[in-house]
């Protein structure tokens, strides 16, 4: 049977083994997917020793997305740029550190608004941990300015000597301001999550074409969403990407590339709703 796994801490919240296990039983594979809770003081040993204990991979998730960085035979080029890796496999016995968000980012917004504007400016807001894959993969589009507001501005700033010049900082404050001229809104942060503040934010200088993205999946639909959606806007919600960002793993792992359907999104959403 082939394993594979969720390593972070605390690990209990995850819904990764909800999506893999259903994916496993759809296509009648032998194997299983578990939840694996490892501190900080063990964290190394345990990556270095996953093929050891009876893994074709996994998953890393916060706070020990930087480990296999320092620890992978090889490291993806967009785990290296995004700094840090969510996906772990292994070549000819070699630990392989990758990550996925970024695809599962783009990939979302290419299948529910596949004519969105890359060819304008961007607008993101955030400069966490999310934030680095959604502008690796805005730039890898080739987008022409985004504009980056973060509560912290030097968190934005640093991030923008990292990007490039095409990473455009600007204050928190003026964050409705900033959607002029604009063809995608990407919320980053963690504002709008159920039970945290809300974000606060007039979209009124969204051109009528643009698309607005929330990455925050819980609740599935956040008041950004329903804003933009009052305003005839397209939306894109977080939970598309949580699942496509999780098919490269599984395809390495378990050899067949899987789908992401309605059905999958159902039960992942009936879930969120359980809370
Ligand atoms: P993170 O590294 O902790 O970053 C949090 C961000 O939120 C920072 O930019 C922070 O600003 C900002 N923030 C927090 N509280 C704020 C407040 N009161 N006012 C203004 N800004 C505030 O977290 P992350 O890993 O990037 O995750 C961010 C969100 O994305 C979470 O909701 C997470 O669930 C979601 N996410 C979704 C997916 C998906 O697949 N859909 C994947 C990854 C993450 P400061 O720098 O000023 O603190």
């Amino acid at each position: 049977m082939k394993r594979a796994c969720i390593i972070g801490y605390p690990v209990a919240h995850s819904r990764s083994p909800l999506i893999h296990n259903y994916w496993i039983d759809k296509y009648s594979l032998n194997g299983i997917y578990v939840k694996e809770s490892v501190s900080h003081e063990t964290i190394v040993d345990f990556i270095s020793s996953l093929r050891e204990k009876g893994y074709v991979g996994g998953n890393v998730t916060i706070p020990h997305k930087h480990v296999p960085l320092q620890i992978a035979a090889r490291v993806e080029p967009e785990a290296q740029a995004i700094g840090a890796a969510n996906t772990l496999w292994f070549e000819d016995g070699q630990l392989i550190a990758g990550n996925t968000d970024a695809y599962g980012f783009i990939t979302h917004l290419d299948e529910q608004v596949p004519d969105w504007r890359a060819d304008l400016p961007a607008v993101v807001l955030g400069a966490g941990g999310a934030a680095r894959a959604v502008l690796y993969a805005l730039l890898r589009r080739s987008v022409p300015e985004i504009r980056l507001l973060n509560r912290t501005r030097e968190k934005a700033e640093r991030l923008a000597n990292e990007f490039g010049p095409a990473v455009q900082v600007a204050d928190w404050q003026t964050r409705s301001g900033a959607l002029a001229g604009c063809g995608l809104l990407v919320n980053t942060t963690s504002l709008g999550m159920a039970g945290g503040q809300a974000l606060e934010i007039d979209l009124a200088a969204l051109p009528s074409a643009a698309a607005v993205y929330d990455i925050v999946y819980v609740p599935l639909q956040t008041a950004l969403l329903e804003a933009a959606r009052a305003r005839g806007l397209r939306t894109v919600d977080g939970l598309g990407m949580l699942l496509h960002q999780a098919v490269p793993g599984f395809a390495r792992w378990f050899g067949v590339r899987p789908q992401v359907t309605a059905e999958l999104h159902h039960l992942v959403a009936q879930d969120i709703l359980r809370g």
